[in-house]
């Protein structure tokens, strides 16, 4: 009976969960628990995609927290495992500051540490951290292996991890992280092992979801990214505003008298596509409207996707593939054209016919610039981190320094 990796994603109230089999990697069950604090609603599937569970759940009226829903999903494993052993438990944490440049095998000293970058994410470190040490009690002596959506983009060059402030600022963190990098790095590692030399190239990823941003990869490497100290920053999301001129921040506080808060709720909850439009965050919503505000939000987005675009390929001194990914950049055509509309200057050209088929490539057949849609597969990600940081224990324990560094995993 083969053993399995379990990932685990705590957001603020949902833990989100996938198993593997260790040996191969197959994805065996997946699914949620949102709702918690709430009123905690549980779906799981199998690897089909087949609904096996979806229920309201209530632990006998009492408050469900991230432990007792984690107890909840590991209940349910323990119906469907049949016995076999969970070796090790991945888990997405958002914010790994400035140090954490791999997946770490965490300890209670790297514990320590994650808690302190806590005021550099506190919408979701907090809740990661919680899933964490979730985890660790309830799997007494199994790895936790966490890993970051900043790590991929640490070895950015000075300029593009700077803003231009004075250099006690950067000493004191502040600094552009860049996220999404478990997608990105999904991504990159994808197209490596189907095109290496497309893998060694010049390409810019667009991680286009409810959370979007831009990445400029060369040589299988981040380069830069749209987003920096926080995931605010960059093209505009689902409900947040993306690049804004800081001034116009200090105006919000200091002119019309906006608390911090007030301005933070604004900034992430009631902007981007939701606030240019006043209807909806969801792109389907939009292309479905035929109100004037759906159209100009739309617009809006992808006039500012393409400048970035353009910024990225002038920073990797031009661009071999555009690679669209997560739930628009997979899944909405009409995104990817009006996104592309204008960038023949860079030697783009989408053929509207496998653009319309969602075909994994949609340029036109000998395009200068390859544009490709990849389905983005951060879980698995993490599950191929585990697997790695087991065998780089095992070689370390065996004493055997060869294989790929996992230098934080010795805490
Ligand atoms: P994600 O955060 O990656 O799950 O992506 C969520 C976004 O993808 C939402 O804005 C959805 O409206 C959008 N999306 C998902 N499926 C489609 C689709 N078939 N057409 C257009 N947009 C979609």
């Amino acid at each position: 009976m083969s053993d399995l990796i379990l990932v685990l994603n705590a957001g603020s109230s949902s833990i989100k969960f996938e198993v593997f089999e260790a040996a191969g990697l197959q994805l065996c069950w997946g699914g949620q628990i949102e709702g918690i604090g709430a009123a905690p609603c549980f779906a799981t599937h199998d690897s089909e995609g087949w609904m096996l569970a979806d229920r309201r759940w209530l632990k006998n009226g009492a408050p469900v927290d991230h432990s007792a829903a984690l107890g909840g999903i590991i209940a349910w494993l323990d119906g469907v495992t049949n016995g076999r052993r969970i070796i090790a438990v991945g888990h997405r944490v958002v914010h790994g500051g400035p140090d954490f440049a791999a997946p770490v095998l965490v300890t209670p000293a790297v514990l320590h540490r994650l808690e302190a970058l806590a005021s550099l994410a506190p919408l979701h470190q907090p809740h990661n951290l919680a899933g964490l040490r979730a985890a660790a009690e309830r799997f007494p002596g199994v790895p936790q292996v966490a890993c970051f959506d900043t790590a991929f983009h640490r070895d950015h060059p000075w300029e593009a991890d700077s803003f231009a402030l004075p250099q006690r600022f950067y000493d004191r963190g502040i600094r552009r992280y860049g996220f999404h990098g478990l997608s990105y790095e999904y991504i990159a590692r994808r197209l490596a092992a189907e095109d290496p030399v497309l893998g060694r190239g010049r390409l810019v990823v667009a991680h286009l979801g409810n959370g979007a941003s831009l990445c400029a990869i060369r040589d299988g490497r981040s380069i830069d990214s749209t987003m920096g100290f926080t995931a605010l920053d960059g093209v505009p999301m689902g409900t947040r505003c993306g690049q804004i001129d800081p001034g116009a921040v200090l105006h919000l506080i200091e002119a019309e008298g906006m608390s911090p808060a007030e301005v933070g709720r604004l900034l992430y909850e009631e902007s981007g596509l939701k606030g240019l439009s006043g209807l909806s965050q969801d792109v389907r919503a939009l292309e479905a409207s035929d109100r004037p505000e759906a159209a100009r939000a739309l617009s809006y987005f992808a006039w500012r996707v393409r400048r970035e675009i353009g910024a990225l390929a002038a920073t990797l001194g031009g661009i071999d593939a555009l690679v669209f990914t997560a739930g628009i950049g997979e899944n909405s055509a009409a995104t990817r054209a009006r996104i592309c509309e204008g960038l023949g200057v860079l030697g783009i050209a989408l053929d509207p016919a496998r653009n319309a088929a969602g075909a994994p490539e949609v340029s036109v057949p000998g395009a200068a610039v390859q544009v490709l849609v990849r389905r983005t597969n951060e879980e698995r990600m993490i599950a191929e981190h585990v697997r790695e940081a087991l065998s780089a224990g095992a070689r370390a324990a065996a004493g055997d320094a060869s294989g790929p560094a996992y230098p934080e995993l010795r805490g």
